[in-house]
């Protein structure tokens, strides 16, 4: 990118500053500041809780609980307990049916 001084019309260099990329000229005072081209970082999301119940690979090896299954009446269901907000609130626990027939999945 190539960029002249409004002012006096040389090329203008960048040169970085603490915190901001800026253009500056090297013949006259002209500073222009870019605004940060600094990505910022991106942090994963939270699995989305529904594609975390729908996956099998989450519901092996976890242990099953007397609980009723809405869907079907089956008395026990595999649970997991997660933290789904933020880390004061309560975990919430998420069942999935031991019938494999039903295998419904639902949350506290
Ligand atoms: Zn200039
Ligand atoms: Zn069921």
């Amino acid at each position: 990118m190539l960029l002249f001084c409004p002012t006096c019309g040389n090329l203008l260099l960048v040169e970085e500053s603490a915190n901001c990329l800026r253009f500056s000229c090297g013949t006259c005072p002209y500073i222009s500041n870019i605004s940060r081209v600094v990505k910022s970082r991106n942090y994963p999301k939270l699995k989305e809780v529904d594609a975390v119940m729908g996956g099998s690979a989450a519901w092996e090896n976890v242990d099953s609980t007397d609980a009723v299954c809405p869907a079907c009446n089956h008395g026990r269901a595999y649970f997991m307990q997660m933290q789904t907000r933020s880390a004061d609130e309560p975990m919430t626990t998420f069942y999935k049916c031991c019938n494999a027939l039903c295998a419904h999945n639902w949350r506290d």
